[in-house]
């Protein structure tokens, strides 16, 4: 405990302000078995961050380790910047295996610096050359990272370049009718922004979106409105770009987001579970886009072999044993629990989610406006759950544009019992956060 509390002080000393994870979840991990975690005060937790949503095998999975000591035992280099190597083509074979048929069977790869933001900003850039146009298209909540040009085309920026499009939002509908209708609205409204000569909308470059909004409350994208977007864009010959570097590796429920609506993306942005937890980024596009020059997107850390090692033996193993349908049947349960919870808790204002990418938005359900559809969020409310949630050895992940939610992003392995285990100690600690 003493070095518990010691690691905690000093890092509370020494690390930035803007530190997040470890301000509310105070533990100190030192070991980690699949779900769980065990702290250096020896304490054992659920972890259903999952480090925000990259363990699709949980962690330390035993294939994901043996992929990692195979390549140091083997002597080969781990760092080669962007050289041709045995490990960098099994990663890329077997992520080809995986994508889209037409786009795999046409496609490009781009390995980018560690993290989604350099993936996503090389999309952009890519899109941006490939058209040589300026503008792009992005979606009121989005989250894309925090480097510039991913800040811009996250929800919320000012860049001039970016035009700010409804994202259909069946509980808080920003037309305030929510289902079908409301993402038909979403669909028109694009449409007619990018039909207007006098809507100013600067022409656009790109559209990014995610299959499933993570960051921003976990918010599917009806499949029918993707489909609208791929018309949409495909007619007006704008490249889509989808960002599924939280939505990918089965999470979902398909091994990929765009697969619920059938969606052939232009441009996929890929990270978190492609490292099997080791820092990856790479973006895949269709070819017809590959105008870049030698070296006009390079990056010295495009080459991490052990990442690309134990991406390629997560990828597979997700594939050989069929987890993302694994997480759409558990997460279906998973979800129809939580509606059963939701039903005797007015705190509960809506559940929603896609295979086992979850989210749970807590409201304030006594200050509702008497005209609002919805009442207010409360973020009080989903901090004081995921603060019960870690004293009952649970941990979980805070996310919506008012961090209302409380989200659920477990490993695709995932047991039944862990996944009672988790829902149990979850209904206990929504219980205490109400009293
Ligand atoms: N895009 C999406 C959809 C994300 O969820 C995230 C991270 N939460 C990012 C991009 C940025 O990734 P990173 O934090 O690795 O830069």
């Amino acid at each position: 405990t003493s070095t518990h509390e010691g690691i905690l002080r000093r890092q509370s000393l020494r690390e930035s302000a803007a530190r997040t994870y470890a301000r509310s979840l105070p533990i100190v991990p030192v070991r980690a078995r699949g779900l769980t975690i065990e702290g250096a005060d020896g304490r054992r937790y659920l972890d259903c961050l999952s480090g925000a949503g990259t363990l699709a095998l949980g962690h330390n999975h035993p294939v994901v380790l043996e992929a990692i000591k195979k390549v140091i035992d083997s002597g080969a280099p781990l760092h080669v910047l962007d050289l041709a190597t045995p490990v960098k083509d099994a990663f890329t074979t077997e992520l080809f295996a995986t994508l889209p048929r037409a786009l795999a069977e046409d496609a490009r790869i781009q390995f980018c610096g560690p993290a989604g933001t350099d993936a996503v900003e090389a999309a952009l850039k890519l899109v941006r050359t490939a058209t040589g146009r300026s503008g792009l298209l992005a979606f009121t909540g989005a989250y894309h990272g925090m480097t510039a040009g991913a800040l811009e085309a996250s929800g919320g920026a000012t860049d001039v370049r970016v035009t700010r499009l409804p994202f259909p939002h069946d509980y808080r509908c920003p037309f305030g009718i929510g289902g079908e209708r409301g993402a038909e609205l979403a669909a028109r409204w694009t449409e007619s922004l990018l039909d207007d000569p006098k809507s100013g909308v600067p022409e656009p470059a790109g559209m990014i979106l995610e299959p499933v909004q993570g960051e921003g409350g976990v918010i599917p994208a009806p499949d029918e409105w993707l489909r609208r977007m791929r018309a949409i864009t495909a007619d007006r010959s704008i490249p889509l770009i989808a960002d599924e570097v939280q939505t990918g590796v089965g999470r979902t429920g398909t091994f990929w987001g765009v697969e619920h609506s059938g969606i052939v993306p232009d441009v996929m942005v890929l990270s978190k579970a492609i490292g099997g937890s080791l820092p990856l980024a790479v973006v895949v596009y269709r070819s017809g886009l590959d105008v870049w020059r030698p070296g006009a997107h390079a990056g010295t850390f495009r080459g991490n072999q052990l990442a690309m090692a134990a991406g390629a033996a997560t990828l597979a193993h997700v594939r050989e044993n069929r987890l993302a349908e694994r997480a759409a049947t558990l997460g279906a349960r998973m979800l129809a629990s939580l509606q059963g919870l939701a039903a005797a808790h007015p705190c509960i204002g809506d559940v929603r989610g896609r295979g086992l990418m979850i989210g749970v938005e807590l409201v304030d359900a006594g200050s509702a406006a008497p005209d609002a559809l919805v009442p207010p969020p409360s973020p009080r409310l989903a901090a004081a759950v995921q603060q019960e949630c870690l004293h009952r050895g649970l941990i979980v992940e805070l996310g919506g544009r008012h961090a209302g939610v409380v989200r659920l992003l477990p490993p695709l392995t995932l047991t039944d019992e862990q996944a009672v285990a988790v829902l149990d100690r979850f209904a206990d600690a929504l219980a205490a956060a109400e009293r």
